[in-house]
């Protein structure tokens, strides 16, 4: 079957065509006027998600050279995401499939984040473990299936990539800030300073406590150097990025000793962390596991994981009707 993916559920508006379950484009427009508020807002992304929808499916249609009459199915993000944001995407989906009499699929975007693993030829068998980290999630996800998943740890606080983003915007530097705590951390030294790690029982995790040590860290040493940063930006984005590395890992080890799985993976923005991409293959080769990591284009949101869960949903003849309406709050 040929399926048209659609993701909008929060800045990114992406489009994807897959073709019997192999991804032929995957086209991604990034909305940049959020930088200028440290943060997505919300009416400006469902905004620029109007203009860029149909100049991104058109887009994606001529990469994968595939012609709109011959897409057999549409899927779309049901949720979680901004509300205004997914009312575009689920719009446009919703149309589509009526103009061309087609039968749509809803997807869960948590669940796309972790099947993007299914796009290519290293797909993990089941059951397998995920950490999704992003920017709204940190889980850790058993995943018996599919379609069958169960969250077995989660933060009961901020989200990695929130705790990425925030560290940033404490040192001054522009959203979305997980990519440059990464560009400075690979010139640092990540034992330069110690941030503490929090004691959370079982498999949950906590980064608000952490958050606020990097803002009273760098008041303090700011009071004391107004160039601290400056002078040391390579050095605190190599050893915060280290403590985010080591508390997501410590907890996915003792998942996965916990339940016996031998397949660990990574999905969502923060899996593009090169610390974290590396800590989880060191952590694999030292337990004899084997790793799953994503290409870096189906790391942060993207169309074409929708569409590969779109195109699992259709072989299971799972459709859903004109009816279905966006939820910003989704549970697996
Ligand atoms: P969710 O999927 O939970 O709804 P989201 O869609 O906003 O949230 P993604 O697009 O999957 O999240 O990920 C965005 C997050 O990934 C941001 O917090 C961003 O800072 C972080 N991120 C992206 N690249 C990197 C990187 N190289 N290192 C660290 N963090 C990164
Ligand atoms: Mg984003
Ligand atoms: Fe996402």
């Amino acid at each position: 079957p040929v399926i048209l993916g659609i993701e909008s559920s929060c800045d990114e508006t992406s489009a994807s065509v897959c073709v019997d379950g192999e991804i032929l484009s995957n086209v991604i427009a990034n909305q940049t006027i959020h930088e200028a508020y440290g943060g997505v807002v919300p009416e400006l992304a469902s905004r620029v998600h109007q203009q860029n929808i149909v100049p991104a499916v058109q887009q994606a249609l001529l990469n994968a050279k595939v012609n709109k009459n011959d897409i057999d199915a549409v899927a779309f993000t049901r949720g979680p995401g901004l509300l205004g944001s997914l009312l575009v995407g689920v719009s446009f989906a919703k149309a589509f499939a009526l103009a061309k009499n087609l039968p749509l699929i809803d997807i869960n975007h948590m669940q796309a984040h972790i099947l993007a693993h299914f796009i290519g030829d290293h797909k993990p068998s089941f059951p397998f473990l995920c950490l999704t980290v992003s920017g709204g999630h940190t889980q850790i996800v058993l995943v018996n299936d599919y379609f069958n998943m169960q969250v077995i740890g989660q933060t009961l606080d901020d989200a990695a990539g929130e705790a990425m983003d925030k560290t940033s915007k404490i040192l001054g530097l522009p959203y979305p800030g997980g990519p440059l705590i990464d560009k400075y951390a690979r010139l640092g030294n990540p034992d330069a300073y110690k941030f503490p790690e929090p004691q959370i029982p079982g498999l949950d995790f906590s980064f608000s406590g952490l958050k606020t040590s990097i803002l009273y860290f760098i008041r303090d040493n700011v009071a004391k150097n107004p160039d601290f940063i400056s002078q040391n930006l390579p050095d605190i984005c190599a050893s915060v990025e280290k403590r985010i590395a080591t508390i997501l890992l410590n907890k996915l080890q003792k998942a996965a000793q916990e339940h016996g799985i031998k397949q660990i993976a990574l999905a969502g923005g923060v899996s593009a962390n090169t610390g974290l991409r590396l800590g989880l293959q060191e952590l694999c080769a030292k337990n004899g596991w084997e790793s799953f990591i994503p290409k870096m284009e189906y790391c942060t949101d993207n169309a074409a994981m929708i569409a590969i869960a779109g195109y699992y949903k259709y072989l299971n003849g799972e459709f859903a009707g004109q009816e279905t309406a966006p939820m910003a709050r989704m549970i697996m």
